[in-house]
């Protein structure tokens, strides 16, 4: 269980993409490598180890470590650039796929400018999402609508940190490329329980 220690960025992604999920890695600290993961990994580390560069009046700094206090976040972001010019920051993360109809990817990068916005003191106004698959970038602004929407999201992972509590598994077509899928089993646990209880009455012990 966690009190007020700082939520890891990556607990946020965890969170919008399953709840149950956020809670079985960072309450729980479990872990379990697919071949989704694995790709995420390698593409991460590809990313975020190469040295700082300067090109054409942009600096581009990997593997940016970030604390925000205030806000309560820390984490390290793939890619950090910097525009010489205006000194304006932008952060850019990689993405294993391609874009997804829900708003999760912007809200993890939202919350990486508002913990470059509080540690650098200045505005950051918005960052890009990279996308493996479909090799495309997209430029995301950090609209009063998205930081709201992060702030909520940064909330909710906290009590859900704080409580300790794991929510029930609920089976959903995402589930099949959940990491921890083996270890969740959604399919047992997240049957009708009611079903389960009119099959526990007529269960006399025999194989039917
Ligand atoms: S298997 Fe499904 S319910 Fe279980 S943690 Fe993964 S996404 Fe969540």
């Amino acid at each position: 269980m966690q009190d007020e220690k700082l939520i890891p960025l990556s607990a946020l992604q965890h969170y919008a993409f399953c709840p149950r999920q956020c809670a079985l890695i960072h309450n729980e600290q479990l872990w379990a490598e697919n071949w989704l993961t694995a790709q995420g990994q390698v593409l991460h580390k590809r990313v975020d180890n190469g040295p700082p560069e300067t090109r054409k009046g942009t600096r581009y700094e990997r593997g940016v470590l970030v604390s925000a206090e205030t806000i309560g976040l820390t984490g390290k972001l793939d890619l950090v650039e910097i525009d010489l010019s205006t000194n304006a920051v932008k952060p850019v993360e990689y993405k294993r796929g391609k874009p997804k109809k829900d708003s999760s990817d912007r809200v993890q990068l939202c919350a990486q400018g508002l913990c470059l916005e509080e540690m650098r003191g200045q505005p950051v106004r918005s960052g890009a999402l990279w996308y493996w698959q479909t090799r495309r970038r997209d430029e995301v602004a950090f609209t009063d609508e998205l930081r709201e929407e992060t702030h909520h999201v940064i909330q909710k992972v906290r009590q859900l940190l704080i409580s300790g509590e794991t929510p029930l598994a609920v089976y959903e077509k995402k589930c099949d490329a959940c990491s921890l899928y083996d270890l969740c089993n959604p399919k047992l646990l997240s049957r009708d329980r009611s079903t389960r209880y009119v099959e526990d009455l007529f269960d006399d012990g025999e194989a039917q």
